[in-house]
């Protein structure tokens, strides 16, 4: 008889000789002949002077794919650019085979809301760790994406005992190229330069169409494709419990920094979250130091609180998210270092020395590609190492995480977030609800009215975002005010603060100036789970025609629609029965058919107008707009500006030097947008190499024709467009040059002021709108607006002519700030964020504050749109 449970005696006889628990499990696993890189490619990656194309990339994880059992390649979709997204699946062919189940197994583990203890131990035994790591977001970073073939090579080819184990207990998510648009971009730039005198520089426009190096700065409002691909497997479809995000830093300090950050850290993450990076982080370190890699640096150079991008952002979906940062060489060709020129400097090294966090320095020398590529190959294999070797540990803590993360969402206050129906503009809430939606945020809606704290009653269709939920540390700085702290962390000895890396806040509600209570107790009320966001407009016709509400952000992209379509349109500069100043009004005439298309397609209502009023209205004219573009690298300003007025179909041309310097620009052009930018970058005045300047390349580092600048030509041009009878809408620094080049009696009062004067680094300020003013029609009288290093305030001198200067935004006097950090608000005070001078027939908008910063400050945008409407 055979019991299942004795071993028959060949079975023993192969345990003997201790080959049956290793055999099968290789037979099993036995890839086939799979293609190195260095073959597919021609060169190993990393080589002087080599750099793979996406295309090519993609074509061998498609290889990969067909070699081996180890991987799965999905592609998310097309880039900004049509490009495809890849997410790469490495893992176990056996882990492979039931790869959706562990997806859900790990989906429940991270919200275990409902479970018993020991049902989160059987889902941790079934379970496998996730780890997610993405390469060269910023596309000249290039060690990433290189790097990354490599990686997926290794993994797939090697037999021996670390790797199956990183195999059977990792789901490993590689997104092996987080912009493959600036991937190509950078490649073809780079072919181009190569054996020139400008080889190695970086492209001289932006590596992703919209943003550039922002496209990180994107992760909570996701405005692009990427953001999304990105947002989806992490925050919904996967939240693996590590992710690291491969970059390059400057060149002169240490060659890798590696986790955990230095402090100070934003609160609200659960305390394990800073544990598990000093964790990944020493684990990483070690091996690099194993490996005789030298210069390798942690808990230094980046603190904890940075901007919400997306290594920032995952500790608050409760995963370990985390950073390498690698020092750049000139895209693949090597740099050399002399000794003397490598700086300490950094937060936590002060000195270029050894010390705990640092102690093997890179001597100088050559720097390739290659050594970026060696130093980040470990770091990544390090992390899947540990999570491998702890792979209960590592899915029990997420368990952990999200319940007591929950936990104290429950027993703190706020206790929840109330989203009001009744919104200023309704159709912006909606859109930060399905950004919440975006980042896995549990939102409830109200079926009937409920009344919330101090007897504050709200109607049905109000939002409840609850605080009891795992990603409760996330609601609470998307929603809820934010201080960046001040401290000794955050100044310097003789107390200078220290800039934030980027934002002093992410308070996403604030920027789109949505209302939302905290409430310190969860209201009562009849609610349901809240999954989609589907706005559809209504179109109600009235005797007189329709009405859109001026005070809709949305109302200016269905007026842009509604224009291509040829309608005629009418806006409102008094108040009159059923219109309010700045609505638009459409005649009774309009197709219906045409109205309701942008009705469903956008979500605004036309409303129902009973009487045409007498007066006060004006006939709404396109005007045509231009926008200064300029090389060095890009200006990130004017890509997401280009995106914003896309998004609103407001058209546009965008105009380069040659097309400002040839003059005659009032013939073509009613309004001008110079995106912010200095004098220096606007003019093409730009210091000789080595003597600085702010930021950009030096001038000798471009071919000629990518020297940009409008020059005295373009100046000139400019000048005798607005005194024709042009509109230049200058935004942020642009106003400087506009100031100063068009002799403007405006002075910028924070200019020049010293950091421990006067510093606000991205933050949220009151202000106050003068909405009986066009350019504010449709704001509210006050509001906030996002006021970051580099803004302006300004206070118009008095001279024989003060009647041409309107004051369209201004700061209160007191209790400025809402969020964020703010240093001497008494030089703001009263004066001016935005101020509309005129200039001979025409005028200058100056625009101190951030209107349409990264397309993510809806409150303001209308700021903006408003200079683009004309009247007839
Ligand atoms: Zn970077």
């Amino acid at each position: 008889m055979n019991s299942p449970a004795r071993p028959s005696r060949l079975v023993v006889s192969a345990l003997a000789l201790g080959l049956l628990l290793v055999t099968p499990r290789l037979l099993a696993q036995a890839p086939g002949p799979v293609t190195t890189p260095e073959k597919f490619f021609g060169f190993q990656m990393g080589a002087d002077r080599k750099m793979a194309r996406w295309d090519r990339m993609v074509a061998y994880y498609q290889q990969l794919a067909r070699e081996s059992g180890r991987v799965k390649v999905v592609d998310m979709g097309p880039s900004t650019e049509g490009n495809p997204f890849l997410l790469v699946v490495i893992s176990s062919p056996a882990n492979l085979a039931k790869l959706d189940r562990l997806r859900q197994v790990n989906l429940r583990i991270s919200d275990p809301r409902g479970l018993a203890e020991a049902e989160v131990k059987k889902l941790v035994a079934e379970g496998k760790a996730v780890v997610c790591q993405s390469m060269s977001l910023h596309a000249t970073e290039i060690g990433g994406t290189q790097m990354a073939a490599e990686l997926a090579f290794d993994l797939l080819s090697r037999q021996d005992e670390e790797t199956l184990r990183i195999l059977d207990n990792v789901v490993f998510l590689m997104v092996p190229c987080f912009n493959p648009d600036g991937e190509n971009i950078v490649h073809d730039w780079y072919q181009k330069t190569l054996g020139t005198e400008f080889e190695g520089s970086g492209p001289p426009v932006l590596y992703q169409k919209y943003t550039g190096h922002d496209n990180n700065r994107d992760a909570f409002m996701t405005n692009m494709v990427e953001s999304r691909y990105m947002a989806k497997i992490l925050f919904t479809d996967w939240i693996p419990q590590a992710y690291v995000d491969h970059h390059h830093m400057g060149s002169y300090g240490a060659r890798i920094y590696v986790p955990p950050y230095a402090d100070p850290v934003r609160p609200m993450a659960d305390p394990l979250i800073w544990r598990e990076h000093s964790w990944y982080g020493a684990h990483i370190a070690y091996k690099e130091e194993e490996a005789g890699l030298s210069g390798v640096l942690n808990m230094a150079q980046y603190s904890g609180w940075g901007h919400f991008g997306f290594h920032w952002i995952t500790p608050f979906h409760n995963i370990a998210g985390m950073l390498t940062e690698s020092a750049s060489a000139k895209i693949a060709t090597p740099m050399f270092i002399l000794p003397d020129q490598l700086q300490g400097g950094a937060r936590n090294l002060p000195a270029y020395e050894e010390q705990t966090t640092f102690p093997n320095p890179w001597p100088g020398g050559w720097w390739r590609l290659r050594d970026i590529v060696d130093r980040q190959k470990v770091s990544a294999w390090a992390t899947l190492d540990l999570a491998a070797r702890n792979k209960e540990t590592v899915l029990w803590n997420a368990y952990l995480k999200a319940k007591r993360q929950t936990e104290r969402g429950a027993a703190g206050k706020p206790a929840a977030y109330v989203i009001p129906a009744g919104q200023h503009d309704p159709l912006t809430a909606t859109k930060l609800v399905a950004k919440l939606l975006v980042q896995g945020v549990e939102i409830r809606t109200a079926e009937k009215p409920f009344v919330g704290q101090n007897g504050v009653s709200y109607s049905a269709g109000a939002f409840l975002v609850p605080m009891a939920q795992p990603k409760m540390g996330l609601v609470r700085y998307l929603l809820g005010r934010t201080f960046y702290p001040d401290n000794t962390y955050t100044r310097d000895r003789d107390g200078t603060p220290i800039r934030p890396y980027d934002m002093a806040t992410d308070t996403m509600a604030e920027f789109m100036g949505v209302r939302v209570d905290p409430v310190d107790q969860v209201p009562q009320g009849e609610f349901r789970k809240f999954d989609a966001v589907r706005s559809v407009g209504k179109v109600e016709k009235g005797v007189a025609g329709y009405v859109i509400d001026g005070r809709e952000n949305d109302a200016f992209k269905a007026v842009n629609l509604l224009l291509d379509k040829g309608l005629a349109l009418r806006r409102a500069d008094k108040a009159a029965p059923g219109v309010n100043p700045g609505d638009f009004i459409v005649s009774a005439g309009a197709p219906e058919a045409a109205l309701s298309s942008v009705a469903t397609d956008i979500g605004v209502d036309f409303k129902a107008l009973a009487a045409e009023p007498k007066s006060g209205t004006h006939g709404v004219k396109r005007l045509r707009v231009g926008m200064y573009q300029r090389y060095w690298g890009g200006n990130m300003d004017e890509g997401w500006t280009r995106f914003l007025l896309e998004q609103f179909a407001f058209p546009y041309t965008t105009l380069m030097d040659a097309d400002i310097k040839k003059g005659g620009l009032e013939t073509r052009f009613d309004v001008i947008i110079l995106p912010d930018d200095s004098t220096a970058m606007i003019t093409g005045e730009r210091p000789p190499a080595g003597q600085g300047g702010r930021g950009g390349p030096s001038p000798d580092s471009y071919p000629l024709e990518y020297r940009s600048g409008i020059g005295a030509d373009g100046v000139a041009a400019l000048k005798a467009f607005a005194q024709k009878g042009g509109t230049i809408v200058a935004l942020g620094g642009a106003s400087t040059f506009a100031i100063e080049r068009f002799g403007l009696p405006v002075r910028n009062v924070v200019a020049g002021r010293p950091a421990k004067e006067f510093f606000c680094p991205g933050s949220t300020l009151h202000a106050k709108f003068d909405t009986t003013n066009p350019l504010a029609y449709g704001m509210p009288a006050e509001g906030l607006v996002v006021f970051m290093g580099g803004s302006l305030a300004f206070e118009i001198q008095p001279t024989d002519f003060n009647e041409r200067y309107q004051i369209i935004a201004s700061y209160p006097e007191r209790d400025l700030l809402q969020s964020g950090w703010l240093i001497g608000e008494e030089f703001l005070a009263k004066k001016a964020a935005m101020v509309s001078a005129k200039l001979g027939d025409g005028r200058v908008v100056l625009v101190g504050h951030r209107t349409q910063h990264r397309a993510q400050t809806h409150g303001t945008f209308k700021l903006l749109f408003n200079a683009l409407l004309g009247r007839n």
